[in-house]
């Protein structure tokens, strides 16, 4: 399918809007900065103007109160807030969730749920990562039984590093319905008995503890604890022992989106350290952007802004065309791992520039060096993304 680089009214719009609603907090930017850096909290108010503009409803259909804008609008939501020095990972989780929900939940689940996050009135986490089971999702452990009467499930178990999950009011939850064993058992492959169930992370029976994590500001990570905790039946998203496919199609908007938010940060440092260069001088009077050792590095980091940009936005385009999952599952991969890499040079020759300033808070710059690292790692490593396409582009041999 042919690649277009028109921009649809409503991408448009959603832009103008994010750029609208950053505008509005500008002169607030320190202060927001500081109760999310410092205080690990992320402003309720910023949350609204997410919903006020539109973004919050971008995956959501219009028969549930969204705008179906798409994945595309929102990567550039999210890019916009990076080039403004702000995003929110659970904005990026919200809508991973939304993207799952409107694909696989029932029509009453989507009634209830997807009107309420368009709106802004529910946050969604989401865990699968175990501490026996990260990169391997088909090993994890925590179990959901249906009841005798057959009205709940019955959790046990343990996730760990799961992101807001104490200001999120339902998570998307990555069980085994059928144990590993049971499958091997029964001669059935490993990705029989994965099953989503969307629940409420505080409800009875549910432990959550927070973790000494760093790399994501404005929230914390959280073992979360089941024991014996009874949810309702209704929760399931998608078929029970069915979710394999329901979960690997929502990773790829997660990835897209942490794409986005690179290359936003990316310029936004880019930026900063352009205007310092332009500003500081060392010898003479000329400024220090003067010297093509200041400069080249910029330059370089500004064209591989334009042609990462480019893979973001063909990875949202994708998804949002409805191309097979596996096709932009490739794209999402390749725009989060260049994306990834892209904002950690970035943060880094800004620093570079700003000499020992670069290490000052007030430089506004240090702070980033933890959260781009983090997309090295998280939502999925390099190394797993480099395996995905070895095998799946190259046709080279599984090598795990
Ligand atoms: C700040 C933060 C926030 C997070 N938020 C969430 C969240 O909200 N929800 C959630 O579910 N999870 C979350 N995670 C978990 C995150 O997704 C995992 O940490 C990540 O996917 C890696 O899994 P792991 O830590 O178990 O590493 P492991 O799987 O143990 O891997 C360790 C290392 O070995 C490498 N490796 C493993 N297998 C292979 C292989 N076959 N080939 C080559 N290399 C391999 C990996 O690439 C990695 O470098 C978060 C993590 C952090 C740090």
């Amino acid at each position: 399918m042919a690649l277009s680089f028109d921009f649809s009214e409503e991408q448009q719009q959603t832009r103008a809007a994010t750029e609208r609603l950053l505008r509005r907090f500008e002169s607030r930017r320190e202060e927001l900065k500081r109760m999310i850096l410092k205080e690990q909290r992320f402003p309720q108010e910023m949350w609204d103007a997410f919903a006020e503009a539109g973004i919050l409803g971008a995956l959501v259909p219009e028969e549930y109160g969204g705008s179906n804008a798409g994945l595309l609008s929102m990567a550039i939501a999210l890019e916009e807030m990076g080039a403004h020095g702000f995003g929110s990972a659970l904005l990026i989780l919200t809508a991973m969730d939304t993207a799952c929900l409107v694909r696989n939940a029932t029509e009453a689940m989507k009634k209830e749920v997807l009107p309420e996050v368009a709106a802004g009135k529910l946050k969604l986490c989401f865990a699968v990562t175990e501490p026996n089971a990260g990169s391997n999702t088909f090993r994890i452990t925590t179990t959901a039984k249906k009841t005798a009467d057959g009205k709940h499930y019955r959790l046990n178990g343990e996730k760990t590093f799961i992101t807001g999950a104490d200001v999120a009011d339902r998570m998307l939850l990555v069980v085994r319905t059928t144990t590993l064993a049971e499958c091997k058992a029964a001669g059935l492959p490993k990705a029989v008995g994965l099953s989503l169930l969307l629940i409420d992370p505080h409800g009875p029976g549910i432990t959550l503890t927070p973790l000494p994590t760093r790399g994501i500001e404005g929230f914390r990570q959280f073992s979360v604890v089941f024991e014996d905790a009874l949810v309702p039946a209704d929760t399931l998203v998608g078929e029970q022992d069915g979710g394999a496919i329901a979960l690997f199609t929502s990773l790829n908007p997660e990835r897209i989106l942490a794409g986005a938010l690179a290359v936003g940060l990316a310029q936004h440092v880019n930026n900063k350290a352009a205007a310092y260069a332009m500003d500081r001088k060392v010898f003479g009077d000329e400024p220090i952007a003067t010297h093509q050792a200041i400069s080249h590095p910029l330059a370089e980091i500004q064209i591989e802004i334009e042609a990462t940009r480019n893979l973001v936005y063909e990875a949202a385009w994708a998804f949002d065309k409805g191309l097979e999952p596996g096709e932009v599952g490739y794209y999402a991969n390749c725009a989060k791992f260049k994306a990834a890499r892209l904002a950690l040079h970035a943060v880094d020759r800004a620093i570079q520039t700003h000499g020992g300033g670069g290490f000052s808070e007030d430089m506004g710059i240090i702070y980033y060096w933890e959260s781009v690292r983090l997309l090295k790692t998280a939502p999925i490593t390099e190394e797993m993304i480099l395996n995905y396409v070895a095998e799946h582009k190259l046709g080279m041999p599984r090598s795990y």
